[in-house]
């Protein structure tokens, strides 16, 4: 079975990675000087350049978006008895970030205006059992990290689907006590498997450090001074996504163009956009539309072997999640039935984006 669930063959996946020039350099540098392991220089080229392009102090890459926010939980100590409280409208990393560190995910409801965590819901949810608040920028648009931070407690920013966008005016990664961002091959900047922890706390950053690094500190050899894990990220994975941070505007404005024609060619339909706060300045990761036949429109697109796809369900409905429903999730229930995915990547031609709209159009222009 093919990954849209039918049997037709995808003849436009869901996304595609641009291989910038940089990153191609960048791997055969790597190779012909041995660097390969996570102690390589383009590893510390590949953070110092994200340092500056987020303008935040530190910068740790690791092996995965989800190792990222696992390894933050574990530098800010939380674990067994402890509460973390999550979206439920979201890849579930988050929850299964908690999960791993032994701590209870604390599913709350995202609102109808940003699509992200509803901050009266987290107030109600809060707990003396509490220990930290996993914000996910979703879908390119990010939290409202004002009234987050007032909560006092300690905010992960997860920005695994928001490279490059703003919260009134000031990048994404710059929130909370650190933040998460993703590498995975179809996000926005990638290098097929990574992520990274940025952070302008020197404590946090130098846990976080030890923690990647098997619990040694760089001050004594085979001096482990806690039980630490390798998230490290290998020097050819960094080589290839320095080549990517290099690019970063370009291949965001590539990707916002694939958008805005995607926007103007279903202009005609009454399929919504995400929502948008005015605070916000959102990027594209892959686009997305409401419309309540979503999923006559996914089918429609499968019998053409175009991969457009519904959006997740509510992590609730998840088996490794159902322990934790506390509600009926109503608004990520109604915005997961009724939005999906269109095929999203930064070299699209018009002639692809067109193809693409063609079915959709099929359903949402028809009687
Ligand atoms: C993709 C994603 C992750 C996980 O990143 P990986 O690099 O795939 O582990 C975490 N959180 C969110 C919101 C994501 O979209």
């Amino acid at each position: 079975m093919s990954a849209t669930g039918s049997d037709i063959p995808i003849r436009i996946p869901l996304s595609n990675v641009s291989i910038t020039p940089g990153s191609k350099r960048h791997v055969l540098e790597a190779l012909e000087r041995g660097d390969v392991s996570g102690t390589g220089p383009q590893v510390r080229a590949f953070e110092a350049t994200l340092q500056d392009t987020l303008g935040v102090s530190h910068v740790v890459a690791v092996n995965s978006g989800s190792s990222a926010l696992e390894v933050v939980l574990m530098a800010l100590g939380v674990g067994h008895g402890d509460e973390v409280i999550v979206p439920c409208l979201t890849f579930a990393a988050p929850a299964s970030a908690a999960l791993r560190v032994g701590a209870t995910p604390v599913v709350v409801d995202v609102d109808e205006p940003t699509w992200t965590i509803d901050l009266e819901l987290t107030k109600t949810a809060i707990t003396s059992r509490t220990r930290a608040i996993i914000a996910v920028d979703l879908l390119g648009h990010p939290c409202d990290y004002t009234p987050l931070a007032e909560l006092g407690l300690p905010i992960v920013e997860d920005a695994a689907q928001a490279h490059g966008a703003r919260y009134k005016g000031r990048l994404t990664g710059g929130f909370g006590v650190a933040a998460a961002f993703s590498f995975h091959a179809n996000k926005a900047i990638a290098c097929g498997e990574g992520g990274c922890i940025a952070t302008d706390d020197a404590n946090l950053h130098d846990r976080v450090t030890t923690i990647v690094n098997h619990g040694m500190t760089s001050r004594r050899p085979y001096h482990h001074i806690t039980a630490g894990t390798n998230r490290r990220m290998p020097n050819l994975v960094a080589a290839f996504g320095l080549g990517q941070v290099e690019c970063w505007a370009h291949l965001l404005q590539r990707r916002q163009r694939v958008a805005e024609r995607y926007h103007r060619l279903l202009s005609s339909t009454a399929a919504e956009g995400r929502p948008r706060a005015h605070w916000a300045d959102c990027t594209t990761w892959l686009h997305a539309i409401r419309t309540p036949a979503a999923h006559r429109v996914v089918r429609a697109c499968r019998d053409v072997g175009v991969d457009a796809r519904a959006i997740w369900p509510p992590i609730v409905d998840s088996p490794a999640f159902a322990a934790f429903r506390t509600s009926t999730y109503p608004v990520s229930r109604a915005v997961s039935r009724e939005t999906l995915w269109l095929p999203t990547w930064g070299d699209m031609t018009d002639e692809v984006i067109a193809e693409v709209c063609r079915p959709v159009l099929s359903v949402l222009s028809g009687p």
